[in-house]
């Protein structure tokens, strides 16, 4: 009778996987690096997936420190890895540690997929970014290209990803928000490539950083149409108010990347001002299903995944 996996395995593990693993049905050949990881639902979504394919791996958490980073990529391949995803604090550092590089990841400056090919290299991708833009594709019908969108939290993870994305696609218009501000002003410069054009330009700037005040907001408010939240506030009833809801307009889409609880305060203000909201959830979808999409070069079963990641969220 095949064992359990346990909830979470660490870098010992990983040094005699083989051994530790051999009770497992399917072989755990994929993964999620973090520090913490115990919280993450990555396995309740790709396991069903995983299944649904007819693929025979499994996937488990694993808790690697930082300074154990390093030596874990060079164990994967001979442990039979087909890949793993990567969470906080370990995106970034990651970079280094692959030997090749996406142009998306590269740009993003975080790898939260890796791909260990037949002879044993690893290929660091990021699908946050892509996983963004199918997100708000589902939820709202639209492409970023057509949107003008104002990003909360600009200079964060996830914020800076969907605002390298939006750049990517050519978004209308692009305006970084951040409470540190030199973070979305130097996000700003990276970018401005993607901004720079011989067509006539509007009443606004294409691509802009604001100040975090009332003021400042207000007078963008004409001039967007998605508001994305990519701070980490929103999660906490005692975690102070995102946005004035005077300040949303009934045109609006809000795209809060929280997940949980599933209707944030902005979601219910921007609601509440006859704004559409949408919450994380999708993005986090998605960017499980580009990653399958990335180890497997074939298409996902997304509606075996997202009754996954549904069940683990209502079994919280
Ligand atoms: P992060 O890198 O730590 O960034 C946090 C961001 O929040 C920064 O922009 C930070 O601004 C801002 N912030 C923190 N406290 C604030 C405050 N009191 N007032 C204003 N801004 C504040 O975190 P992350 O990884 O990007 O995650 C951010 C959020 O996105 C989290 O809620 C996370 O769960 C969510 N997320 C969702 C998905 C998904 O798939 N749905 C994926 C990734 C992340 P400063 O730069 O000034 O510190």
């Amino acid at each position: 009778m095949p064992a359990d996996p346990k909830p979470v395995y660490d870098f010992s593990d990983l040094k005699r996987w083989s051994e530790v693993t051999a009770d497992l049905e399917p072989p755990a050949k994929l993964s999620v690096f973090g520090d913490p990881v115990a919280h993450s639902l990555s396995p309740q979504m790709h396991n069903p997936g995983l299944a649904a394919a007819g693929i025979n791996a499994q996937y488990v958490r694993l808790h690697i420190r930082s300074e154990e980073l390093a030596d874990a990529y060079r164990l994967l391949p001979e442990a039979g890895f087909i890949g793993t995803n990567v969470t906080i604090p370990h995106k970034t550092e990651t970079l280094a540690a692959m030997a090749e590089v996406t142009d998306v990841a590269r740009r993003i400056g975080a790898v939260n997929t890796v791909v260990v090919e037949s002879d044993g290299t690893l290929i660091g991708h990021n699908s946050d970014g892509p996983g963004f833009q199918r997100a708000i594709r589902e939820e709202f019908s639209v492409d970023l290209s057509d949107l003008r969108i104002l990003i909360l939290g600009a200079g964060g993870g996830a914020g800076r990803a969907a605002a390298v994305q939006c750049a990517m696609d050519r978004c209308e218009r692009l305006v970084l928000v951040n409470r540190t501000i030199e973070k979305a002003q130097a996000l700003k410069d990276e970018l401005a490539t993607f901004f720079r054009s011989d067509r006539l330009e509007g009443p606004v700037d294409r691509l802009e950083v604001v100040p975090w005040d009332h003021d400042a907001l207000a007078r963008q408010m004409d001039h967007v149409d998605l508001i994305v939240n990519g701070t980490s506030l929103g999660m906490k009833r005692t975690d102070p108010q995102l946005l004035h809801p005077s300040l949303i307009q009934p045109h609006q889409m809000i795209y809060d990347m929280v997940y949980a609880p599933p209707r944030t305060r902005l979601m219910a203000d921007a609601q509440a001002e006859g704004a559409r909201a949408a919450n994380g959830l999708s993005m986090l979808l998605w960017q499980g299903v580009i990653s399958f999409e990335f180890w497997f070069n074939q298409s996902a079963p997304v509606e075996a995944m997202r009754r996954g990641l549904s069940g683990a969220l209502l079994s919280k």
